[in-house]
C-alpha cells in the first residue's frame, strides 16, 4: 500500500497510472519535486529515485530495470558516458533508442512536435518485442499488457509505456518543440539543433550523436531513400469504441486474413456487401482496430473514390476521397467480418475530434539507402543514425513495424557504443551498414527465439550476422568531411603528404598556417623557428580536438 504520509507514494501511482503524455509528464515533474531530485541530472537520476522513493510498488520496477541494465553491452552504464544523444521523435522506435542510449550511459535527449500521443491504432507485436517490453515493466504501466495470448497494443499506449521509462532513466524528453534541421559547430560550440520555438532550452544542447525517428517519409539532410514500387495498394484503418462489454469480449479477433488463404471469406463479402479486400485484420485494444487493403474497383464502386486517376496521389488526394462513403464502407467491412457480433459500432475520434477512419497509399513503400552517416566539421564528427519507420517504412497489415524498429534501435544503440569506445568512424557506419542488410529478412521464424539473451549486441539477435560483410572502404561515401580544410581521415592526409616534396612541403606549411591562424602569441611560418616555444602545436591539437586542450 502507498504510505498515507509519503505524498510520493501517491504521486508515483499517479505516473504509473498517467494515460497521456502531458499527465505524465506532470506527475513525474511533481515527483521530481518531492524527492528532490533534479530532472536533468541524468547521470545519477536513477540512482537517486531508486534510493529515495522507497516503495514497494517502485521497487518491483527497479528489479526490471536493474536487470536489464546489468546486461554486460551496456559495461555498467559507462559505454558512453562522453556521448550527448540527440533523439528527433517520441514515437515507438525513438523512444526505444532513447532507453538503449541511455542505459550505456550516455545524455539523452529526446525532442517530439507533437503535444499528445493520439494514435489508436493498433500494432501488431513479435513475441520478441513483448518479452523485451514486459522486462522494462509494460505490465506495471499497463495492466492489460499482452494478457493471455494478445499479441498488440495501440500505438499510444506504447508511447505511454515507454515515456515512462526514458523519464525514470533520466532521459529528457520535450514535447511541443519541432527539429527544423541541425546547426553545424563554430569555433566554440558543437553540433546543435535548430528548433521551433526558436528559445526553447534544447537548443543549447550539444551533441555527438543524432539519432533520427521522425517516422515514414521523414528523411534527414544527407539521406537517400529508395522507392520500392508495387501494384496498388490502398490500406484502410478505423477504430471504433470499445465499450468492454462481455459481448465485446466474446468476438473473435481477425490476426489477418489475406484473400489467397481465404478466397470463400472475401467472395462473401463481396457478393453481400459489394466490398472488395485483399486482407483484413481486426485487433481488441481501447478501440476495436481495423486495417485492411481494399480493391480500387469497389472504392469506385461505393462512392469512397469520387474519380478514377492511374497516379495513386491523385486518385487517393483528399478532394477525391467521400470521407462519409469511406466511413461506410470501414464499418460494413468490419460488421461482416466480426459476423455481425458487433453490433453497435460507432466510430472512435481521431486527434481533431472525427471519426477515426484514413486511408493510405501503400503502393510506393521507402526505405533508406543506408542507415547511418558521419559528417565532420571544424574537427567535430556526428554520428548520425536513422531508426524506425524513418530507416523502413513497414506495410501496416504485416504488422512488422515495431518488430523491425526494436530491432534497428538496438542496431544503432550498438554502434553508438562502439562510436563511444572510439572505434574509427567508417568502421562503426561498416558496422551498421553490414547488420541493415538483414533487417528486411528478419521474421519471427528467422531470428533467435532466445529472447532472454536479446540485448544490443546483433549476435544474440541475428541467427546469422557478419559484422564486416561490408568493409570499411565501402563506405567512405558515408562519412562527409569538412569540405572547406583538408580531412581528418587518414586517407586524406596522407594525399597532403604523398606529391612532391617541394609542393608537399609548401601544401603543409600553408595548411599548418590556416589552422592556427588566430591563436594568440602564435605565427607559423616555417617548420623549425616558429613551433620552438610549442604553442603552434598547442594551436593545432586545440583547433582538431578543443576538448584535450
Ligand atoms: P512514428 O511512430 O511515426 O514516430 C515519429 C515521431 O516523430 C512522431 O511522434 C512525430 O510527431 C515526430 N516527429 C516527426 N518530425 C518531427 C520533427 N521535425 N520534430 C519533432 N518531432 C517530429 N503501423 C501499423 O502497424 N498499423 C497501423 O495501423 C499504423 N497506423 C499508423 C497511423 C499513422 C497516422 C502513422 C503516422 C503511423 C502508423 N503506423 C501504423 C506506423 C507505426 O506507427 C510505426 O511503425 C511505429 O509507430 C514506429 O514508428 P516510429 O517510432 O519510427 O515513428
Amino acid at each position: 500500500m502507498a504510505d498515507p504520509v509519503n505524498p510520493s507514494h501517491a504521486t508515483f501511482d499517479l505516473f504509473v497510472q498517467a494515460k497521456t503524455c502531458q499527465e505524465v509528464k506532470k506527475h513525474f515533474i511533481e515527483l521530481c519535486r518531492q524527492l528532490h531530485i533534479d530532472p536533468k541530472d541524468f547521470r545519477s537520476f536513477y540512482t537517486k529515485i531508486k534510493e529515495r522513493l522507497n516503495y514497494w510498488k517502485a521497487k518491483a520496477l527497479w528489479t526490471k530495470l536493474d536487470k536489464r541494465a546489468s546486461q554486460e553491452a551496456y559495461q555498467q552504464g559507462k559505454a558512453c558516458l562522453k556521448n550527448k544523444c540527440l533523439v528527433l521523435g517520441a514515437g515507438p522506435c525513438g523512444l526505444r533508442t532513447a532507453i538503449e542510449l541511455s542505459l550505456l550511459g550516455a545524455q539523452v535527449v529526446v525532442l517530439e512536435k507533437r503535444g499528445e500521443f493520439t494514435r489508436n491504432n493498433v500494432l501488431h507485436l513479435w513475441p520478441f518485442t513483448i518479452y523485451d517490453l514486459r522486462e522494462l515493466g509494460a505490465k506495471k504501466f499497463y495492466g492489460k499488457f499482452c494478457s493471455g495470448s494478445l499479441d498488440h497494443i495501440s500505438i499510444r499506449q506504447l508511447q505511454l509505456i515507454l515515456l515512462k521509462v526514458c523519464l525514470l532513466l533520466g532521459v529528457e524528453v520535450h514535447t511541443e518543440v519541432e527539429f527544423q534541421g541541425l546547426i553545424e559547430p563554430t569555433g566554440e560550440t558543437g553540433w546543435m539543433a535548430k528548433l521551433q520555438p526558436q528559445s526553447h532550452p534544447a537548443t543549447a544542447f550539444q551533441f555527438d550523436v543524432f539519432i533520427s525517428a521522425g517516422g515514414g517519409r521523414f528523411v534527414p539532410h544527407g539521406f537517400k531513400h529508395k522507392e520500392m514500387r508495387g501494384k496498388l495498394a490502398i490500406g484502410i484503418t478505423a477504430n471504433f469504441i470499445n465499450g468492454n462489454t462481455a459481448a465485446e469480449a466474446q468476438v473473435a479477433e481477425i490476426s489477418g486474413v489475406a484473400r489467397i488463404y481465404n478466397q470463400k471469406f472475401f467472395q462473401e463479402l463481396l457478393n453481400q456487401t459489394d466490398i472488395d479486400l485483399e486482407n483484413i485484420v481486426y485487433y481488441k485494444d481501447d478501440t476495436h482496430y481495423f486495417v485492411m487493403t481494399a480493391k480500387k474497383k469497389s472504392l469506385l464502386k461505393k462512392g469512397v473514390i469520387k474519380q478514377d486517376y492511374s497516379n495513386a496521389e491523385q486518385l487517393l488526394a483528399p478532394a477525391n476521397v467521400d470521407h462519409v462513403a469511406l466511413c461506410i464502407y470501414a464499418h460494413d467491412a468490419a460488421y461482416f467480418s466480426t459476423g455481425g457480433k458487433l453490433s453497435d459500432l460507432q466510430f472512435a475520434q481521431n486527434h481533431a475530434g472525427q471519426s477515426d477512419v484514413a486511408m493510405f497509399d501503400f503502393t510506393c513503400m521507402h526505405r533508406s539507402e543506408n542507415a547511418s552517416h558521419v559528417r565532420e566539421r571544424r574537427g567535430k564528427k556526428l554520428l548520425i543514425a536513422l531508426v524506425g519507420d524513418c530507416l523502413v517504412e513497414p506495410f501496416w497489415p504485416l504488422g512488422t513495424g515495431i518488430a523491425r524498429g526494436f530491432f534497428a534501435a538496438f542496431d544503432t544503440a550498438w554502434i553508438v557504443k562502439s562510436w563511444g569506445m572510439g572505434v574509427p568512424h567508417l568502421k562503426v557506419l561498416a558496422e551498421r551498414e553490414s547488420i541493415y542488410q538483414l533487417l528486411s529478412q528478419t521474421t519471427p521464424e528467422n531470428t533467435s527465439k532466445n529472447y532472454s539473451q536479446y540485448s544490443i549486441d546483433p549476435k544474440t539477435r541475428y541467427q546469422r550476422v557478419n559484422l564486416s560483410s561490408i568493409q570499411a572502404h565501402q563506405v567512405q561515401h558515408l562519412y562527409d568531411g569538412d569540405k572547406t580544410r583538408p580531412s581528418s581521415t587518414t586517407q586524406d592526409s596522407q594525399c597532403v603528404m604523398r606529391r612532391d616534396p617541394a609542393s608537399g612541403f609548401e601544401e603543409l606549411l600553408k595548411w599548418c598556417v590556416k589552422h592556427t591562424n588566430g591563436h594568440k602569441n602564435v605565427n607559423v611560418k616555417d617548420f623549425t623557428q616558429s613551433w620552438r616555444s610549442g604553442l603552434a602545436l598547442c594551436a593545432l591539437i586545440h583547433h582538431f580536438r578543443p576538448k584535450l586542450m
